[in-house]
């Protein structure tokens, strides 16, 4: 068992923390920015001094990799994103990465023998809090391989074509990337001719290992999910002279409908939970009125539902009672739902997941299985090459904040786990 070092780590914090530091605890660090490239050459600065190999692809995707004993052996590695989303904190992503780099340097640092190269990476533009949509160049990478479902939303020309969200010196994704000092050719990209197997670690984002007094988890799965729309239709008219009982009021019937769609949903999720499963998740997250004038009664309004839960039957049964409520009566109006998306729960790798597990108990560390309610990179390229991912305990189960943070020691220990999860995986036969 070999440990990874925590003044490293530490150092690699801290410095990362620099770059698009904004001021008050957290970063801004936009994907393809100044404050990325910078983390960018701290990255390759740093690969480059244990003598590893960085390589960029096309759509500025950086690999750095220590070549291993066996010439013929395809690549194991271990990447995240160094984008943030606006006053994000000091881990989302980096932590991956920086987990990456610190194996890579305790194998240099400690001539770990291994017969497979060993790659840190990172991936762009996973947030798309600039150039939406999140996870678009995995996305991108990993086209072939996806469900057709899947597909339209990652189209490479709508993604160079995608226009930012902020201030930006670049028209769109397509230009910044060309202006981009850190892209190569398309032959570097991921993939399974050169590439066996992938190791995403990550914060928890939630708190549910902190509440568990644990350290640290093997991730199980990404949890399927559905997203719909949700639409009332009344009529408007004036606030001052229409009678209560003629209106049909579309935000009254939306906040109806939302309260019931929670009564039946906590029924539910009270036989689900009683039954052995994970509760499913919830939420309503964007609401719209129109006109959206105070003196107008609303004629329309508009709702997001998203739902997430591994198992698909749980995912069937809601949908069932989103469209029986649907079919209701609310205040008068008629209610429309329209289905957004809909993603299918992605498995890791079995292998990969035991060699993470073996390695954290090896390790004597507080661990547990646990699952990811949140997209990632790695999800995408489960369908590419055998993948996994590791979650480090967060404190108080913030993420996409300032307050977000991870301990020095809990960064630590998620590196040590992925470096010896990465060494069985080197040291098995199957891959
Ligand atoms: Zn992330």
């Amino acid at each position: 068992m070999y440990k990874c070092s925590l003044e490293r780590m530490s150092d690699k914090i801290r410095t990362m923390a620099t770059f698009g530091d904004a001021g008050h605890g957290g970063i801004t660090r936009y994907s393809l920015s100044a404050e990325a490239n910078m983390a960018r050459a701290e990255f390759k600065k740093r690969m480059e001094a244990i003598g590893a190999v960085v390589e960029c692809d096309d759509v500025a995707c950086m690999y750095a990799t220590l070549e291993g004993s066996d010439p013929d052996a395809k690549r194991i590695v271990m990447g995240s994103h160094c984008d943030s989303v606006k006053n994000g904190g000091n881990y989302d992503g980096i932590l991956g990465v920086m987990t990456g780099m610190e194996v890579l340097e305790t194998i240099a640092a400690e001539n770990i023998p291994h017969k497979h190269p060993i790659t840190a990476m990172i991936w762009t533009n996973e947030e798309g809090s600039l150039y939406p949509p999140a996870m678009m160049v995995s996305g991108i990478i990993c086209y072939d391989y996806l469900p057709d479902d899947l597909k339209p939303n990652f189209e490479y020309d709508n993604m160079m074509a995608s226009t930012p969200m902020d201030d930006s010196p670049y028209a769109n994704f397509g230009e910044a990337l060309a202006a981009n000092p850190f892209t190569g050719p398309k032959e570097n990209r991921l993939s399974p001719d050169k590439y066996c197997a992938m190791f995403e670690a990550h914060l928890e984002q939630g708190p549910i290992l902190e509440d568990a007094d644990n350290e640290i988890g093997a991730v199980q799965l990404v949890m399927g999910m559905f997203n719909y729309a949700i639409r009332m239709y009344g009529f408007s008219a004036h606030a001052g002279t229409f009678p209560m009982k003629k209106r049909h009021d579309a935000l009254h019937a939306m906040a109806d409908f939302l309260c019931e769609l929670h009564k039946r949903y906590d029924a539910y999720n009270e036989e689900v939970v009683a039954a052995g499963e994970p509760e499913f998740v919830f939420t309503t997250g964007e609401i719209n009125v129109h006109p959206c004038i105070h003196t107008v009664i609303p004629d329309e309004a508009y709702m997001s539902l998203d739902v997430r839960h591994p198992n698909p039957e749980v995912r069937a049964k809601c949908m069932e009672i989103l469209k029986e409520l649907a079919a209701n009566d609310w205040q008068q109006c008629k209610c429309e739902i329209k289905e957004q998306w809909v993603r299918d729960t992605v498995y890791f790798d079995e292998r990969l997941v035991g060699f993470v597990e073996e390695s954290m108990e090896e390790m004597g560390a507080k661990w547990q299985k646990i699952l990811s309610g949140a997209g990632h990179d790695a999800q995408f390229c489960a369908y590419v090459i055998p993948t996994t991912m590791l979650f480090a305990r967060t404190l108080k189960g913030l993420s996409h904040c300032e307050d977000e943070r991870v301990s020095d020691e809990d960064c630590t220990l998620v590196a040590t786990a992925t470096l010896n999860a990465v060494l069985k995986c080197d040291a098995s036969d199957e891959f």
